[in-house]
């Protein structure tokens, strides 16, 4: 075995450890009490072999983001059962159907907004809180939406606890943007859906961009980066397939 297979088995086994001692109840909390120092070493150790390895290893350079990816403790952000895991490549189940996305798919598509201190975003689909997270730590102002009110409360509750002062989340359907906080310098859609919803469009300021998975809901979509320029002229590219969650909703 590996030297790096080595220090993730044996992180994995030391976090289902210390995660197994839960009773029933604890295994449904939403939140990662109680970690103690040495769980903290490892978490930090766990997201730094996970920026390296899953992150710049695929490509992602911005140093921001890379920043962003290495502080953020994405274990804080999803159910005590799914701790174990919460540096592993893939999304994770967060409870309503729901997922919090992989970490990859969190750098790329940040880094594909170019973000800066100056900005202000708005994402579509809080979900856990964690995307949102990543761009608070880098831009000034995050406005983010979630139709589910269960998630919604317990991912602003959540951003509260950890001290995000730069985060507003509000329960609504995000199709229809959040037009008394527009225009955004970038908008982040992480759930799918079959167009563009124009009034996130609308919701663009000029030299702005969106990221958003287009395409079947229910299959895979296209990850989809649209421009608007200080005209407002909008211009997309299609970069890769992706698979999200739908976005639901009326629309
Ligand atoms: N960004 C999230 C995170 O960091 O945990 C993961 C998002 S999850 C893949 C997609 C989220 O979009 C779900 O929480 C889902 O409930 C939400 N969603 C779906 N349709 C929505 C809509 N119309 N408006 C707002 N949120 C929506």
């Amino acid at each position: 075995m590996g030297k790096k297979w080595s220090f993730s088995f044996a992180v994995l086994i030391f976090l289902l450890l210390a995660c197994g001692r839960e009773n029933a109840e604890e295994a449904e909390s939403d939140e990662s009490e109680n970690i103690t120092n040495q769980q903290t070493d490892s978490f930090t150790r766990a997201r730094e072999q996970m920026v390296e390895e899953q992150i710049i290893r695929n490509g992602v350079k911005d140093e921001k983001v890379l920043a962003a990816m290495r502080k953020v403790p994405r274990h804080q952000f999803v159910p005590r059962r799914e701790i174990p895991y919460a540096y592993e490549d893939r999304p994770l189940d967060i409870g309503h159907g729901q997922t919090i996305s992989q970490p990859y798919m969190v750098a790329v598509m940040t880094e594909l907004l170019q973000p800066n201190e100056k900005m202000k975003a708005l994402e579509v689909g809080t979900g856990s809180g964690y995307q949102a997270a990543i761009l608070a730590e880098i831009i000034k102002e995050v406005k983010t939406i979630e139709i589910i009110k269960e998630l919604g409360d317990s991912a602003k509750e959540r951003l509260k606890k950890m001290k995000y002062e730069n985060i507003e989340v509000k329960v609504a359907d995000g199709y229809y943007g959040w037009e008394e906080h527009a225009p955004f310098d970038i908008i982040i859609v992480t759930a799918a859906v079959d167009h563009i919803p124009p009034p996130l469009i609308e919701q663009l300021g000029p030299g702005g961009r969106l990221v958003i998975p287009v395409g079947n809901p229910f299959t895979v979509q296209d990850l989809v980066l649209a421009k608007k320029d200080e005209e407002g002229r909008v211009s997309t590219q299609h970069l890769f397939p992706v698979r999200f969650v739908p976005l639901t909703g009326r629309h």
